[in-house]
């Protein structure tokens, strides 16, 4: 990456930035990091953090800011973290947002690159509720772009192909509508500050990845 600094890739649920995230971090040798992991990672290790975590987490509530900031300022202490690291679907609000600039001041970074995966609504619909999973061996189908031979039937073990209830397109459309909302001022906040780029999440892998680079590489040379 750029010397030392830290990327931020936002997006909604079914954007594709999971997987870019990763490949990132693989190419600039630095973490990928999502507050998802380092819930888990904080839990299976029996940490002070970890314990007050996990009983939020058993309950399926949301971690409170203060326990998610936290966690953040404990991770990006460690020293895998001093040249740079990729966070994925974080921060997820104004607050998070704001506090983890200081963090990053405090550790000597400037401030974040933050790219925002643009997908519309059909697009997500469709890779989502598109989405059905082998009861047996947890294969995954798309209707739509990768269908098994024979509806509702997977193709390797005969298992059934069952949808998610979050994946029903009802339940999708209200889950983009809250992301929507929750992340429209932090996208401003960094459009504000200069450091907002877009990609369109809606395009191939490959096309998304050049996006990405030709960004980072124009990061580079400013
Ligand atoms: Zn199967």
């Amino acid at each position: 990456m750029v010397g030392k600094r830290a990327l931020i890739l936002l997006g909604p649920p079914g954007a594709g930035k999971g997987t870019q995230a990763k490949h990132l971090a693989q190419s600039f040798g630095v973490p990928h990091l999502s507050t998802g992991d380092m819930f888990r990672d904080a839990v299976s290790r029996g940490t002070e953090l970890g314990k007050a975590v996990q009983p939020i987490m058993e309950r399926g509530e949301l971690v409170p800011d203060d326990l998610v900031m936290k966690l953040v300022e404990e991770r990006l202490s460690r020293a895998d973290c001093a040249r740079g690291f990729v966070f994925d679907g974080f921060p997820r609000t104004l607050a998070q947002a704001s506090q983890l600039d200081r963090i990053l001041e405090s550790r000597g970074f400037g401030k974040p690159l933050v790219i925002d995966f643009a997908v519309s609504e059909p697009v997500l619909l469709r890779r989502l509720s598109g989405r059905w999973t082998c009861s047996v061996g947890g294969e995954i189908y798309n209707i739509y772009d990768a269908a098994p031979k024979q509806p509702g039937i997977c193709d390797f073990d005969g298992g059934k192909l069952v949808q998610r209830a979050d994946d029903r397109p009802e339940v999708v459309r209200e889950r983009l509508r809250a992301y929507e909302r929750q992340t429209k001022p932090l996208t401003d906040y960094y459009r504000r500050q200069g450091v907002l780029e877009i990609v369109d999440g809606g395009a191939q892998m490959a096309e998304v990845s050049r996006a990405l680079e030709e960004i980072l590489n124009g990061a580079r040379r400013s």
